[in-house]
């Protein structure tokens, strides 16, 4: 019997008819044994989700010695959908106490933070006639903050494995010192991602509420196709310029257990969603080039340019001292044989810090020439298919120069996944548009 892992999103969670279609999803399909969850988020544009209103009972409870104000609307929030739910659990009890935890966990916002998970897993757990397993039982982190991945695996496995089905609140678990702990914004996508690998499923199914990552944003493309599969690999590049679908933690436990993740709208749920599987699951099926497209603005681009350099012992480490001295991460160099481009995060470099970076640089490697250009936008092309095709940059640089698009810089690192191009923050819809065109339509 395959055994799937589903975790469910905020706007999944939402009220009750949300968590009602939820649960008919989970109970549709018996193989769904295991639910993560995360706490209720915005029922509408204007609606504030419970996480961000317990981050304020964390401030209320230092500044006044009481959340009871603000948590009097997480208590509305769910005494209405367990009504609204018909369960027969004494919500109000858990909420009093929950209340009364957070006034007394004020020496970091976490605690309070993880209430919204924890109560919606409760929620879940009663509605689906699951077991409930408190992720703070399962999760640890060590005394540096990171994830125990091993301790983890092994107290996950053995737990979970001890009951049939259950459901796990996303979001948090237990730090060295023994209290609670979350991880960042969105880390419910991990929780999914290490009960996936402890329970050896055969899917972590991330039910959102889209269908699946898109070819390009939907903000500057006109209804960009959506993307059938793509590898973990892809999913990285593509999420490093700015595609969002899951948190970037969240691929590491399945990866290693070589679980393909199963992106899924939980208001579409007989659509088929995004898989994204090992390279070596991913059977390209040779149609599509290209897997997408996505970018960042604002990038600063430093240039320097020195004849004999590649015979400069040193050279590239002399210029990263510099950025490394400010605290400065380098996000790509690619490199000529007489220069070498450093480009960084635009706002992390200007005004005095980038005029003492480009002295350093100068009196440290003594350039023939340097060249700073700013608001340069990265687009990056991606796709195991470009890999076996020749002519794709040729393509992709004409469909750029059709459109007037100055490229200020090219990056294709070894992996022959991906394409970077470097132009003016100006161009940069354009770009990506003139991209989609030629390659995606
Ligand atoms: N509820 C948390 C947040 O809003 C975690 C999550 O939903 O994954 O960031």
């Amino acid at each position: 019997m395959s055994i799937k892992v589903c975790k469910f999103g905020g706007t999944s969670m939402a009220d009750a008819a949300a968590i009602n279609n939820v649960a008919s999803i989970v109970l549709s399909d018996p193989a769904r044994k295991y639910v993560v969850v995360s706490a209720p988020g915005k029922r509408d544009k204007n609606d504030v989700k419970v996480t961000d209103l317990l981050y304020a009972c964390h401030k209320e409870a230092v500044e006044t010695g009481t959340c009871a104000k603000t948590f009097a609307k997480v208590k509305e929030r769910f005494i209405g959908i367990c009504k609204d739910l018909g369960l027969s659990i004494d919500i109000e009890s858990v909420l009093d106490r929950t209340q009364q935890e957070i006034d007394q966990n004020t020496e970091t916002p976490d605690f309070a933070a993880s209430r919204g998970e924890y109560l919606s897993g409760v929620v879940m757990a009663a509605r689906l006639g699951y077991a409930f397993i408190d992720a703070a039982d399962i999760i640890r982190f060590d005394v540096s903050g990171n994830l125990s991945v091993d301790y983890t695996n092994d107290r996950a496995s053995a737990k979970l494995g001890a009951v049939e089905c259950a459901v796990v609140p996303g979001f948090y678990g237990k730090g060295a010192n023994g209290k609670v702990k979350t991880f960042s914004r969105g880390g419910s996508d991990i929780t999914g991602s290490i009960v996936a690998r402890a329970v050896k499923a055969d899917v972590y199914e991330n039910w959102t509420d889209v269908s699946g990552c898109l070819v390009a944003d939907p903000r500057i493309v006109d209804n960009p196709k959506g993307i059938k599969i793509l590898s973990y690999k892809e999913l990285r590049e593509l999420s490093y310029m700015g595609a969002s679908v899951l948190h970037a933690d969240a691929i590491f436990p399945v990866r290693r257990a070589r679980i393909p993740i199963n992106i899924r709208n939980t208001f579409a749920p007989d659509d088929d969603g995004t898989m994204i599987v090992p390279s070596e699951m991913y059977n390209h099926d040779g149609n599509s080039i290209i897997t997408g497209i996505a970018g960042k603005k604002n990038f600063t681009v430093i240039f320097i340019e020195k004849s004999m350099m590649n015979s400069e012992i040193g050279f590239a480490r002399k210029v990263l001292s510099v950025m490394e001295s400010h605290g400065i991460p380098m996000e790509h160099m690619p490199s000529g044989i007489d220069t070498l481009s450093v480009v960084v995060d635009g706002n992390l470099v200007k005004g005095d810090v980038l005029d003492a970076v480009c002295t350093e640089i100068q009196e440290l490697v003594q350039p023939d020439f340097m060249r700073v250009m700013t608001n340069i936008s990265l687009v990056a092309t991606v796709g195991h298919g470009m890999a076996r095709k020749a002519g794709i940059s040729a393509r992709l640089f004409s469909a750029l120069a059709r459109e007037q698009i100055n490229i200020q810089l090219i990056d294709q690192g070894s992996s022959e996944l991906n394409i970077i191009v470097g132009v003016a923050d100006s161009d940069y819809e354009k770009c990506i548009r003139a991209i989609y065109r030629e390659f995606a339509e």
